[in-house]
């Protein structure tokens, strides 16, 4: 039987590649759980654009609840951090954590995350993180990082073809000001 895998996906241009690729060996739901985005418009349109994506191969998603004020809690004293800073981590920890939560109260025995897909994210900071995280609710994590193998030219082919919504900032309202908005 195959075995179920619950993907944290924070937007479609980090996941459709790494979706494609696990759909193919595992019975594969996606999971959209990104309380850091602001402002909610912008929530609301990488979540529009993650729906299209699994509506394609028709793979079941989770959406989980919008918490930004659990999230600025989370983040508190961290505000003034560049972008890879130390917010960052928490940013991370606060998404992962949650989704093996959610993957442990479905029945998933294992979960992933599309976050080592982006440019900036690194798979040595994520996956710790990861594995952490399964392991307090007693699942495993699959650490991967998607950006290497040819995933990243895959997903940017795809998101081309598809005419995806590719967003300028990380998400959370920082990143937002850093980019000069
Ligand atoms: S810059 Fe990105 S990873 Fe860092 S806290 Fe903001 S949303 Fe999270």
């Amino acid at each position: 039987m195959t075995e179920r895998l619950l993907l944290h996906t924070c937007c479609a241009p980090c996941g459709i590649a790494v979706i494609d690729e696990l759909r193919k060996s595992y019975d594969l739901s996606v999971l959209f759980y990104n309380p850091n985005i602001f402002p909610e418009e912008e929530y609301l349109k990488r979540k529009r654009e993650v729906v299209r994506v699994c509506g394609e191969w028709d793979i079941p998603m989770i959406d989980a609840d919008y918490e930004p004020d659990a999230w600025g809690e989370a983040i508190r004293g961290l505000e003034s951090e560049p972008e890879g800073g130390r917010r960052c981590p928490v940013c991370f920890r606060s998404r992962l954590f949650r989704s093996a939560e959610i993957a442990a109260d479905r029945g998933f025995p294992v979960f992933a995350t599309t976050l080592t897909s982006g440019r900036n994210k690194r798979d040595d900071v994520i996956s710790p993180i990861g594995d952490a995280a399964a392991a307090k609710v007693g699942v495993r994590f699959l650490a991967e990082d998607w950006k290497k193998g040819g995933r990243q030219e895959a997903a940017r082919k795809m998101v081309c073809e598809r005419g995806i919504y590719r967003q300028d900032y990380c998400g959370c309202r920082y990143s937002l000001a850093e980019r000069g908005s």
